[in-house]
């Protein structure tokens, strides 16, 4: 068996439903949970508190050579530390979202991650293996993995499920600015030169429009069983 084996991929954009199937999915199958937005949602956090503009690439250069980034698990999910602090709840703000996606188009700032993503996953790929999420991992960052899940819905409900998710957290927000919110980061996130949003070819892609949680993880097993069962023979 390969190193890339126990790496699972799940791409697509915000409101798809990602993050909730791939706890889940890690859960059942007994792996490891890698959220990467969490990681871009950091290095974002970090150039808010700096008050660095999130544009600028020499000062987001040289934020990431400083930056002392570390994830740890924490139940079905998974905690995230900048400098030791704690910044798990503070990086989900609509705010540090924008910064997230302007900073992930910064060619330094995806270099650096990269090399914090193939150190986790492969780690955790050679132990019990890993569920791995965000928009390149498929394409970029594990294109050797043999499970690649793309994950797809309507625009229509994936701002509904953003916006329940915020007022969840205690954030009051209205539903136009998390339209906006939404849809400028899609287009941010897939028109970007470097690691868009796109499904890998290999990928295989799961519209949860119409299903629940529950049932996009069953059919992700299902379609994990029959690979593997055809891998095996
Ligand atoms: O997944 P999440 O919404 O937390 O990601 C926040 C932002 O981080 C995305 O909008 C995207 O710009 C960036 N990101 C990325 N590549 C990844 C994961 C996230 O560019 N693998």
């Amino acid at each position: 068996m390969g190193i890339f084996s126990n790496i699972i991929t799940i791409d697509g954009p915000a409101g798809s439903g990602k993050s909730s199937a791939a706890r889940l999915l890690a859960k059942t199958l007994g792996y490891l949970y890698l959220d990467t937005g969490a990681l871009y949602r950091a290095v974002g956090w970090t150039a808010l508190k700096e008050h660095s503009n999130v544009q600028d690439e020499a000062a987001l250069k040289a934020l990431c050579a400083k930056l002392d980034l570390t994830v740890k698990p924490d139940g079905d999910g998974m905690r995230v530390y900048v400098n030791g602090q704690d910044i798990t709840g503070e990086i989900r703000t609509p705010e540090v979202s924008r910064a997230a996606a302007a900073v992930a188009v910064v060619p330094a700032v995806r270099q650096r991650l990269l090399g914090i993503q193939r150190e986790i996953g492969k780690k955790a790929g050679a132990q019990r293996g890993v569920v791995v999420e965000g928009r390149d991992i498929g394409t970029v960052v594990f294109p050797d993995a043999p499970i690649k899940f793309f994950l797809e819905a309507l625009p229509e409900v994936r701002v509904q499920r953003r916006h329940l998710e915020l007022r969840q957290q205690g954030l009051t927000v209205d539903l136009s600015s998390t339209r906006q919110e939404i849809d400028t980061r899609d287009l941010k996130d897939s028109s970007r030169e470097i690691s868009p949003l796109k499904p890998a070819a290999d990928a295989t892609r799961i519209d949860s429009t119409a299903l629940t949680l529950e049932g996009v993880v069953s059919t992700m097993v299902r379609a994990i069983e029959q690979k593997r069962s055809g891998s095996a023979g």
